[in-house]
């Protein structure tokens, strides 16, 4: 789970049509959120992905499900404020199902900040606080299948790129020229896009990044072998945003 930003609001919530909508929901229990501009929306709040779990939506079984925070039969004033949808996928919007998050509140990634109530141990997220420990088991977040096994996915894929950038850097090593800095730029580039906020499970992958310190060394002598980018440097940092506490 990472921090959003929901730093923008589309004009489709207007006050009249927020009015009129929730006067829709609340009379005829029309499904007003069911729209694609709020699709479209929900989807660019969450960088694509699943607000909880950092899976992409709208990929193989992974559709975007519009996610009331707090939850529309409680709530019915709040069906289709801006400020209380997400985007969600089926497992987490079923496993929130009607879960009150006011008499038990779970982390909003929009307000709360996931990396001060979750971190990570063995690709599993837990909490360190009650706020944390109630998001991890209202929305299942452990759950094996779904996502244990693929968080380790990522997780691996990580340590491999790692590994190959020490390869990498070694042949640079041991004969600098432009093919040999292509090559060893190339596996860098992978590594970092997979750590970024619309990578899958960017939480997990940039915590695994920044914990190892083999990548940190390579970061070292590349930098002093002044082959360090600035993009890479911006992508590295903006990684470095998404690491969650970890505990082996
Ligand atoms: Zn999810």
């Amino acid at each position: 789970m990472i921090k959003l930003l929901r730093d923008f609001k589309p004009a489709f919530f207007s006050d009249e049509n927020i009015s009129t909508l929730t006067h829709l929901f609340k009379t005829q229990g029309k499904h007003v959120w069911q729209h694609d501009d709020v699709k479209e929306a929900c989807l660019m709040l969450g960088n694509k992905k699943c607000a909880y779990c950092e899976v992409i939506l709208n990929q193989k079984s992974t559709y975007l499900e519009v996610e009331h925070f707090k939850h529309k039969d409680d709530y019915p004033d709040e069906v289709i404020q801006w400020s209380n949808l997400l985007p969600s996928c089926r497992h987490c919007n079923g496993a929130k199902n009607n879960h009150n998050v006011v008499d038990e509140p779970i982390i909003n990634p929009t307000v709360d900040i996931p990396s001060e109530h979750v971190y990570l141990k063995a690709y599993r997220i837990k909490g360190i606080d009650t706020l944390g420990k109630m998001t991890v088991e209202t929305l299942n977040l452990n759950d094996i299948d779904h996502y244990v096994t693929e968080r380790c996915k990522v997780g691996a894929f990580i340590e491999e790129q790692i590994e190959k950038a020490e390869d990498k850097l070694n042949n640079y090593r041991s004969e600098t020229n432009p093919a040999r800095k292509r090559e060893i730029h190339k596996v860098i580039r992978a590594m970092l896009y997979q750590c970024q906020k619309n990578s899958l499970f960017a939480a997990v992958s940039s915590t695994t990044l920044h914990d190892s310190e083999e990548y940190s060394a390579i970061r070292s002598e590349m930098i002093s072998l002044k082959i360090w980018t600035n993009q890479f440097e911006e992508l590295h940092l903006s990684s470095l945003a998404l690491r969650l506490p970890s505990s082996k």
